[in-house]
């Protein structure tokens, strides 16, 4: 085979396309990481942006697939045990065949591409049929497993060297020969090679590897980790000692992929574990706001540890007829009050303004008050600041702080969303105010996402956010009379109105946010995921602290 290759290389008419510069596009192998999507490089990321064509295993965060482009091809080399989907040849192959079209291919691979990642030998092999390759190096499983778990690899006084082995080529037991198989001069050196030893590879021997180790001298009671899916939300750290950790994972059922760190340096998790103890460590939560709302809640949930999984119930678009937005915006400077009620509505009135040619002077005299922070915060980056801003945002209290600047005789300008309830209005009418109430934007149902859904409907799904009412509507609706498949997650609510719409739709309300605010509805979620983890300790498999 390899002659025939070398014929192919040394052809001609060399079909390999090249870019303008007369360059020819290399194939990427990638490290993907360990597990947490974030911890992609950013050369990595950039290269999966361009890519055509993927070639992915299965330790590759899922996630990350989303950031090929759209119709990028992407090709699972599903490399897990016992079930090989393409074996390594074919892998070869397929990388080589689709860099030959002239497609940008990147080849994503778990942690590191050179450590256990056989991206050596499908460097070799692109090298052999000339076709260029770059590597970029990822976060190795071997080091930020154990990061995740408050174990450094090295530290200073304790553990002056690493060594990363492979627990795949122990064997266990004795042959049928009665002869033990891994060799014994193997084992000593490994075991004086270095001060903490990590190998990959190695919970379905574990048995052999802890064996072989303190034959070989290492003390049965040196401290002992298993980390498994280490920097996912999955994450489970067992602790024991040299001599008992097989027996544990074993009577734990603790299932690979799994790192196994042995050395004094896992004393240090005792003091240094962090990632489990995030206040929403593990939760799967459910964000239904509009995809342009969610990323500054999603950021904030995976920083606190928990898995948000982003399903975008409802759509902000523009009012269908536009006239009377426009007409409103024409006359803003002629209002003693332009009251704007959410950040959906900012985006849409100031963008029209804008697109009218006018910009923040078309308010002039006019006073602003928004509801809520968000609000405030977005029309502040528009370079307006609000005059008044009610601490709480129930309409009850905004009306009240209305009509404490005295609104009798006033003109007011109510920016609002089609579906809003009419009390603030009418309430301010009530005081004595000429209103005006306009509909900035529409509410529509937004286009979702199918995986997540999915998710929601098995069972994945441990929190879902309701951020207004609409989003409880518009979840319902997409769910198409399924809503048993909400019956078995916490539900929490930003406040009463989203509330009262869950219930009057048949929902139990969990969790309500005593402030009505982003930050709000995350302190009551802590609370809430902290309760549970105190009344009923963690005690998944392998979770042994
Ligand atoms: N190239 C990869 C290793 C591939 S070998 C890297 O650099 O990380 C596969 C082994 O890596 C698994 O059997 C397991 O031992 C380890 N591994 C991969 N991802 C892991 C994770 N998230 N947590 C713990 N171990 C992991």
């Amino acid at each position: 085979m390899s002659e025939n290759l070398t014929r192919e290389m040394t052809s001609p008419s060399d079909p390999s396309p090249r870019d303008a510069a007369g360059v020819r596009s290399p194939v990427y192998l990638v490290g993907a990481g360990p597990g947490d999507p974030e911890l992609i490089t950013v050369a990595g990321l950039a290269a999966l942006r361009r890519a055509d064509v993927v070639v992915y295993d299965r330790l590759a965060a899922p996630a990350l697939l989303r950031e090929a482009p759209v119709g990028a091809l992407l090709i699972d080399a599903g490399k897990a045990p016992g079930a090989h989907t393409l074996g390594q040849e074919a892998i070869n192959r397929v990388l080589a065949e689709h860099a030959l079209a002239g497609r940008a291919v990147v080849r994503l691979k778990g942690g590191d591409p050179f450590v256990f990642g056989r991206g050596g030998e499908e460097a070799l092999h692109l090298r052999e049929r000339g076709i260029p390759f770059r590597i970029v190096p990822g976060v190795t499983s071997a080091i930020a497993a154990a990061a995740f778990a408050g174990i450094p690899v090295t530290h200073r006084g304790i553990a002056g060297s690493l060594l990363i082995a492979t627990g795949h080529e122990a064997e266990d037991g004795p042959d049928e020969a009665g002869a033990t198989r891994a060799s014994p001069l193997q084992w000593e050196a490994i075991a004086r090679a270095a001060d903490t030893l990590v190998f990959l590879m190695g919970v379905e021997r574990l048995g052999a590897i802890t064996e072989g180790l303190v034959r070989a001298g290492r003390p049965a009671n040196e401290p002992a980790a298993l980390v498994r899916w280490g920097t996912t939300p999955e994450q489970v750290v067992l602790t024991a000692t040299l001599g008992t950790i097989a027996a544990e994972a074993r009577e734990q059922g603790l299932r690979p992929p799994a790192a196994l760190i042995v050395g004094k340096v896992v004393a240090l998790r005792g003091q240094l574990a962090w990632f489990e103890t995030l206040p929403l460590f593990g939760a799967r939560v459910l964000v239904t706001r509009t995809r342009e709302q969610a990323s500054g809640l999603v950021a904030r949930l995976r920083a606190l540890g928990a898995v948000p999984l982003e399903f975008p119930a409802i759509a902000c678009t523009p009012v269908d007829d536009i006239t009377a937005l426009d007409a409103a915006l024409a006359t803003l400077a002629d209002h003693d009050w332009v009251v704007f009620t959410s950040q959906n509505g900012v985006t849409a009135a100031i963008d029209r303004l804008a697109a009218l040619g006018r910009d923040a002077r078309a308010f002039a005299g006019a006073r602003v008050c928004v509801i809520g922070p968000a609000t405030a915060a977005s029309l502040a980056e528009r370079g307006i600041r609000a005059d008044l801003a009610p601490a709480t945002f129930t309409t009850r209290d905004v009306l009240a702080a209305l009509v404490a600047e005295g609104v009798q005789g006033k003109r007011i300008l109510l920016l609002r969303a089609d579906i809003a309830p009419p009390d603030l209005g009418d309430g301010l009418r009530a005081a004595g105010a000429d209103v005006t109430s306009i509909a900035a934007y529409e509410t529509r149902g937004g286009e979702g996402r199918r995986p997540e859904l999915a998710t929601l409907m098995e069972g994945g799904v441990d929190i879902v956010t309701f951020t207004s009412s609409s989003t409880v509507t518009h979840l319902l609706q997409a769910l198409d009379g399924e809503a048993p498949a909400l019956n078995n997650t916490l539900i929490a609510s930003i406040g009463p109105v989203s509330s009262a719409t869950a219930r009057a739709a048949g929902l139990r309300v969990d969790i309500e946010a005593e402030t009505h605010t982003i930050d709000g509805l995350i302190a009551a979620l802590v609370a809430v995921w902290g309760d549970r983890d105190s009344r009923s300790p963690v005690t998944a498999a392998g979770q042994s602290e």
